[in-house]
């Protein structure tokens, strides 16, 4: 048998997914991706290490899979700050980080195709052999992972949000999004919103930091944080309900205008209108980076969520196919995608090489959580939910478990007693 690893999609959980594919030892790992660069929705995210993401990121670590997260610290330009709600939070810098990733993967040896956005499967008896490409090229595989995401193609928006709004996703310009299962005739589901409908808005949107006020600017740049009280006729507290990352969905993001700094300004809000943000004083002449049409609304997520097990592996009539990120389920973030993407690309190898895939314990916040959320998504009424080790429903649940630390020892020894620490460093194959 071969070992030729073939991840689609190169956003931070198809990175992790052939980082760890080539740490267990795969000969050629190739990661297909199919716009100009890497990290998908990460390329405008920046937020790490914030509540439970700290315990997270510290087992990853302790496992041995620590590199992209020492790529997002290294490139941070604020670290252990506060902002409502969040604890410890680090922000990794938006302009500096897919180089950042990009050269750790091709020190680590992944074949990294860029302008490769796959539209088919080669499927039979079970398997795919193949996936085939816009360009009609054919690439051909052992073991698959889908980690294409969960954004557009650009009827997502139009049909269940404001209209395409011209996000860093950039779908007229590379195709849009393609699920692996979904070819292969697989059902998925689809995340809701809080009304029943489909897909989940994005929270954030970016802003120029030449067009704020110098005075904010000087605050953002210093602390991290700058959080500007909205005049009462601008409060709208119905949006909170509307986004993806409900971690945020608190009342100070509704009264207040907060911005975080990711080299961009984040602007913590789904959308608002240009004519209203620029009332806020210091704010009168703001200009969106991201999304372009921020002014009414934002990217739609959660399409298509392929059904999979604990190790990760896609569920159904296919025996060669793994998959993580936003892919996997109802996990929000880039840590969530990481961890995900990393056990599918460890798994995808140890199924090569024939061996029992690994199945993260509860006793650990990763393999708490990958449980959880499947457990969870079994049940229609849960889709309307996401979790994150940041906040609401999971970090509530990590907490009353006890799995909540920033103790570095306890991380280390929990994932020793689980007879975790490097695992993601062995050769497998
Ligand atoms: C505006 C915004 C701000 C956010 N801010 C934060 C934050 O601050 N902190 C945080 O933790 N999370 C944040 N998130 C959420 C976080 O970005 C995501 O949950 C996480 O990064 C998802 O990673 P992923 O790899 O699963 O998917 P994606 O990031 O969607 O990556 C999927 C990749 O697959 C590629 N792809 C899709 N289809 C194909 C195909 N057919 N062929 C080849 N390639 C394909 C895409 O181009 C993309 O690069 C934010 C999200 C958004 C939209």
């Amino acid at each position: 048998m071969g070992n030729r690893v073939v991840v689609v999609g190169g956003g931070w959980a198809g990175s992790a997914a052939a980082l760890t594919a080539k740490q267990a030892g795969a000969d050629q790992v190739v990661l297909l991706e199919r716009t100009d660069s890497l990290l998908g929705t990460g390329l405008v995210g920046g937020i790490m290490r914030n509540n439970g993401r700290y315990t997270a990121t510290e087992e990853m670590f302790a496992m041995g899979a620590g590199h992209l997260f020492k790529a997002c610290d290294d490139t941070a330009r604020h670290r252990n700050f506060e902002f409502p709600g969040h604890k410890h939070a680090s922000l990794y810098d938006v302009s500096k980080i897919e180089p950042a990733v990009r050269r750790c993967l091709l020190e680590h040896g992944v074949e990294v195709w860029m302008f490769s956005r796959f539209k088919e499967v080669e499927y039979s008896g079970g398997s795919i052999n193949a996936v085939i490409l816009e360009s009609d090229d054919r690439v051909e595989g052992d073991v698959f992972i889908d980690t294409t995401g969960s954004c557009g193609a650009q009827t997502l928006c139009t049909d269940n949000g404001n209209g395409c709004v011209m996000c860093v996703i950039r779908c007229p310009t590379f195709g849009p999004r393609v699920s692996l299962a979904g070819k292969c005739g697989i059902p998925e589901k689809t995340g809701k919103k809080a009304d029943g409908s489909y897909g989940a808005m994005s929270g954030s949107c970016k802003i120029s930091k030449e067009t704020i006020a110098p005075h904010i600017l000087e605050e953002l740049e210093r602390t991290g944080l700058a959080m500007v009280p909205l005049p009462d006729h601008l409060i709208d507290t119905k949006k909170l309900g509307t986004k993806a990352c409900a971690q945020y969905a608190l009342k100070e993001f509704a009264e207040n205008i907060i911005l975080l700094d990711t080299g961009h300004v984040k602007f913590m809000s789904p959308f608002m209108q240009i004519h209203k943000l620029r009332q806020v004083p210091g704010m009168e002449e703001a200009r969106y980076v991201d999304p372009y049409s921020g002014t009414l609304g934002n990217s739609m997520r959660f399409a298509d969520l392929s059904p999979r097990d604990d190790a990760m592996r896609v569920q159904g009539d296919i025996d060669n196919l793994f998959c993580g990120g936003e892919k996997a389920g109802l996990l929000v973030g880039h840590t969530e995608a990481m961890v995900t993407g990393a056990l599918g690309g460890h798994n995808a190898v140890r199924a090569l090489a024939g061996k029992e895939e690994v199945i993260l314990p509860k006793s650990i916040s990763i393999g708490h959580a990958i449980t959880t959320v499947r457990e969870e998504m079994e049940f229609e009424e849960n889709m309307g939910n996401k979790y994150t080790f940041s906040g609401s429903i999971y970090f509530k649940k990590m907490q009353a478990e006890g799995l909540y630390t920033t103790d570095h020892d306890v991380i280390a020894k929990r994932v020793a007693d689980a007879g975790l620490t490097n695992v993601f460093e062995q050769r497998v194959m």
